[in-house]
């Protein structure tokens, strides 16, 4: 017969208990407090007010302490950031990510890239796809590239159920239906953020009024790529009368669309549209990011409300290139390095109402970019091939996603291997090492 297992006593269990808390605090008065220790980098955080040399400890994958002097001995692992910026991880607020479909010329296929392979060298720890997917097909984008990428991954439901794939899918108005796109924004909350409407050539304002309709229903923005130019949409009806305060106009700088006037000056709608609380955002592309409207609109005091690349594969290798380099142009039209950071980060989070992304605030998700910032003669290139010279460059030194060391080229965090063993062996902690101790996913 078998006996059966009592189980422990009340006193029993109280004397475990006790033996286990003393075994932890023993441990964790041995160990440092901090897993990471960022130290004597110029920090840019926007949303709490701060540009200044700061002292930035990450433990739990979470910001632990930001101070004027943080004691080295008190972290597991103190990384040098003198003469560095230390921002939030950016935000790159328009990209396209939908890959692995083998559709041909569609963005829920061959046009998008997988995000890791682009994002942390340039400093990004968030990006938002931008409706590659509707909701005939997000579950697919969700299950193959949302759940798989290390970078966070959010997204805007195309109003065209079988989102981006070009031609005459995208031209079909019988597929934008607010019902079932509302339906998946809520059922995918935790990644669905807004409703995109883009690429419609016809004359119709239904495209963006349906896409309204679903992002009134969840209480989402919508952003709008405004598509073919036509007098029977201009643009000063759509920002000051169909979009809501909250939704946001992206390629706001690409000129197609009479963000100019034909004397040259910014369209006077832009500014109705911003006061209203429209927000703009840059998606510079292959096709979307002109100098001399960039020049006119921030000459004219019309900065955008946020910086980002429409990622893709015609721009990623064109004059876009990469989240930093479309900063670093910002740089060459004189914007601040305060007001750039801010546009990438702090600003991207509430346009899409995630107020706990883009900050380093105590308690804050450590998403973490190092940045240096280069001077000498550089060039760069719009969506239009014209170039516009300037003396300062962004380049990403180290980034770090939930508190881990995601991108380190120059091996800041890295030891000198003469100093090591001759046999030694894989270097790094999982503390705070993402790249050579991944968890698994
Ligand atoms: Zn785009």
């Amino acid at each position: 017969m078998i006996e059966r297992k009592k189980g422990l006593s009340r006193r029993e269990l109280l004397a475990g208990a006790a033996a286990f808390t003393v075994a932890c605090s023993a441990r964790s008065a041995s160990e440092p407090e901090y897993d990471l220790l960022l130290k004597g980098g110029h920090l840019i955080d926007p949303r709490n007010g701060l540009s200044v040399v700061r002292d930035v400890a990450v433990h739990d994958g979470k910001v632990a302490a930001v101070e004027e002097a943080i004691d080295p001995g008190r972290a597991f692992k103190v990384v040098e950031c003198h003469g560095l910026y230390v921002t939030p991880g950016l935000i790159d607020l328009h990209v396209h990510v939908f890959a692995g479909t083998n559709e041909r010329g569609s963005y829920a296929g061959d046009n998008s890239l997988y995000p890791d392979a682009h994002t942390f060298r340039s400093g990004v720890t968030t990006v938002l796809d931008a409706g590659c997917a509707g909701w005939r097909n997000f579950e697919t984008f969700r299950e193959t590239v949302i759940s798989r990428s290390r970078t966070r991954v959010l997204a805007l439901a195309n109003i065209v159920g079988h989102g981006m794939r070009g031609g005459d899918i995208e031209q079909d108005l019988a597929d934008m239906e607010a019902a079932p796109t509302t339906a998946l924004a809520r059922e995918h909350s935790e990644v669905i953020v807004g409703v995109k409407t883009a690429h419609y050539a016809g004359p119709d304002w239904y495209p963006v009024e349906e896409a309204v309709r679903a992002g009134e229903a969840v209480g989402i923005p919508v952003m709008v790529d405004f598509g073919a130019s036509l007098p029977e949409r201009p643009i000063e009806t759509l920002l000051g009368e169909k979009l809501r305060p909250g939704d946001i106009y992206t390629h706001c700088f690409a000129g197609n669309r009479r963000e100019l006037l034909e004397d040259g000056t910014p369209n006077p709608g832009l500014f109705a549209g911003r006061e209203r609380g429209v927000t703009f955002d840059v998606g510079h592309g292959a096709g979307s990011f002109k100098w001399s409207v960039a020049a006119k609109c921030l000459e004219a005091g019309f900065p955008p409300d946020s910086i980002s690349t429409d990622l893709h594969f015609a721009s990623m290798n064109a004059g876009m290139e990469s989240q930093i380099t479309t900063m670093s142009k910002f740089l060459a039209l004189g914007e601040s390095l305060d007001d750039v950071i801010r546009q990438s980060t702090w600003n991207p989070a509430r346009q899409i109402l995630r107020e706990e992304l883009g900050h380093l605030s105590v308690g804050a998700t450590a998403d973490i970019a190092v940045l240096r910032k280069e001077t000498g003669e550089f060039g760069y290139v719009d969506s239009f091939g014209a170039r516009h010279d300037g003396t300062e460059k962004l380049v990403c030194e180290m980034t770090f996603k939930d508190g881990r060391l995601v991108w380190d080229p120059n091996g800041r965090t890295r030891q000198d291997w003469r100093e090591l063993p001759f046999d030694y062996e894989r270097q790094g902690e999982p503390r705070w090492d993402g790249i050579l101790h991944r968890q698994r996913s």
